[in-house]
């Protein structure tokens, strides 16, 4: 794979995607119900690409990730987990049924969802298998958005 046009990364690799540093294991998705591994690699490019503020890596990993049930119920679990790691516990923003919240409503459904469930997360990939690509796209934005704001809070 190439770089897209106008990508600001200095370094481009197959692996990467351009923007390194976020070395993102693929794991099996056995605990969410599916023996299939969960994409790391593609959600460490398109956290990289978030962290740089890369928008043409961003809309190309969105693209490539946006019909992955697994990706999405990752980044959200791992948005929820940097959350829960800065503030102590999930604010109630991530999980309110209010419409007017900044926050796409798959992202906030997703993270009620893990956050009634526990260590139980196969409701989560139920519901994030049932969203479109554009709900799941929503959720997945929503996700990086909170998870490189953590991380460039130094956490
Ligand atoms: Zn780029």
């Amino acid at each position: 794979m190439s770089a897209p046009q106008g990508c600001t990364g200095n370094v481009w690799s197959d692996l990467t995607g351009g923007h390194p540093g976020f070395d993102m294991p693929a794991e099996p998705g056995y605990r969410l119900g599916t023996d299939r591994p969960i994409d790391g690699p593609g959600i460490g490019a398109l956290i990289g690409a978030a962290f740089d503020g890369c928008k043409p890596c961003q809309v190309r990993w969105l693209d490539a990730l946006q019909s992955d049930p697994l990706v999405t119920v990752r980044v959200v679990e791992l948005a929820a987990q940097f959350t829960q790691q800065a503030l102590g516990g999930i604010p109630s923003a991530m999980t309110t049924t209010d419409p007017a919240s900044s926050l796409s409503e798959p992202f906030r459904a997703l993270v009620r969802l893990g956050a009634d469930a526990g260590d139980n997360h196969r409701p989560m990939y139920a519901a994030a298998v049932r969203l479109d690509d554009a709900g799941r796209r929503a959720a997945i934005n929503d996700a990086v958005d909170s998870i490189v704001g953590h991380m460039a809070l130094g956490l």
